[in-house]
């Protein structure tokens, strides 16, 4: 028996999990997490895992593990440090990987969220992905990643960037002209970006300058916006909507946001037939907050696929089995032997 540690970091929660694996069997022991640090300190974040990690083995009653691996937002330099992250307080160059090794002395291995989703996708075995070699995994959450998996394995880059399709930049979709909307700039700065049009935070933004812009013009907003829910002080408030309203309006027949969502479909169809050109894979799994919304998601998006007809044969194209517990396993994707695994949860106390 073996064990491992890994984090999970996130813009908003850090989490660190202890597992055992025995032969092709990974159990979670247990998982400790908090809101990640808002510190400016570029290393309260290494800090904060190191004290998180103390705390787990104190509660685990072990000091022997056999490697840590971390799943991360980017960018990342080397696999080592995150570069000027948008998802912290903190800028500059965040290490991890060294503080973490000089504390621990133990094998430490990062990479970003996306890539370490893509090979838990291969790793870690369900029903649907049990004979898959070659896949492609996307998050869509606030933004939009990717991880490619190609003869079981995963495709890095030189600095473990490689798969940002988020960052893959796209025209200017069609609707924006008839509402006069600007082109969108992106957080890394460059103008439309895939995930300016196409995430969770791209929906509920364009959704909310929709409906302004309405308010605007007529003084008034369409019959499933006007809710107490929306407002402040009797004023409309932006801020109050959330990327599951705009969907849930969409499935009520409000065509504002179902143009949102529709536009937002259109892109993320055409980037998966995109990438099922460059990578010829048997999967494309999707993963991420955004993925939850299910049928309305799913049902459109596989009729507007749209990759050459040979590539496309046979190639499953929807929601990953693993769902929730895919951050939860990924960050062992990167540790454990190339094999493939079943996963477990012991009951935490
Ligand atoms: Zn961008």
């Amino acid at each position: 028996m073996t064990m491992y540690l890994g984090a999970d970091i996130g813009g908003t929660k850090v989490g660190v999990s202890a597992v055992r694996v025995l032969e092709s069997q990974l159990e979670i022991v247990k998982t400790l997490s908090e809101l990640t640090t808002i510190s400016p300190d570029p290393n309260a974040l290494s800090l904060q895992l190191i004290e998180l990690t103390e705390r787990l083995m104190g509660d685990v009653g072990e000091t022997d593990f056999s490697g840590y691996g971390i799943s991360t937002f980017g960018p990342l330099i080397d696999g080592r440090s995150i570069d000027n992250p948008s998802n912290l307080t903190a800028r500059g160059i965040i290490p991890v990987v060294d503080p973490l090794y000089n504390r621990f002395q133990i094998r430490t291995v990062m990479a970003n969220d996306a890539n370490c989703g893509a090979l838990a996708e291969y790793r870690f075995r369900t029903d649907q992905n049990a004979d898959i070699q070659n896949l492609v995994y996307i998050t869509l959450s606030t933004g939009i990643g990717g991880g490619f998996v190609n003869k079981g394995v995963l495709i890095e880059g030189k600095n473990g960037n490689a798969g940002e399709i988020g960052h893959m930049t796209v025209p200017v979709p069609p609707y924006f002209s008839k509402y006069e909307l600007d082109p969108r700039q992106c957080g890394c700065r460059r103008i439309s970006c895939l995930e300016t049009y196409a995430s969770g935070r791209a929906i509920q933004e364009i959704a909310a300058d929709l409906l302004e812009r309405r308010i605007a013009k007529s003084g008034s907003l369409p019959k499933h916006w006007n809710d107490g829910r929306f407002r402040t002080d009797s004023r409309f408030d932006r801020t109050k909507i959330t990327t599951k309203d705009v969907f849930e309006a969409g499935r009520n027949g409000d065509w504002l946001s179902q143009e949102v969502v529709d536009g937002a479909i259109d892109y993320v169809a055409a980037a998966i037939s995109n990438l099922i050109n460059l990578f010829d894979p048997e999967a494309v799994f999707i993963g991420g907050g955004v993925a939850r919304q299910d049928d309305y998601l799913f049902g459109p998006l596989g009729n507007k696929l749209y990759p050459l007809p040979t590539l496309r044969k046979g190639v499953y194209v929807g929601p990953s089995q693993l769902g929730y517990d895919l951050g939860l396993v990924a960050p062992f994707a990167l540790l454990l032997p190339d094999e493939r695994y079943s996963f477990s949860k012991a009951t935490q106390n």
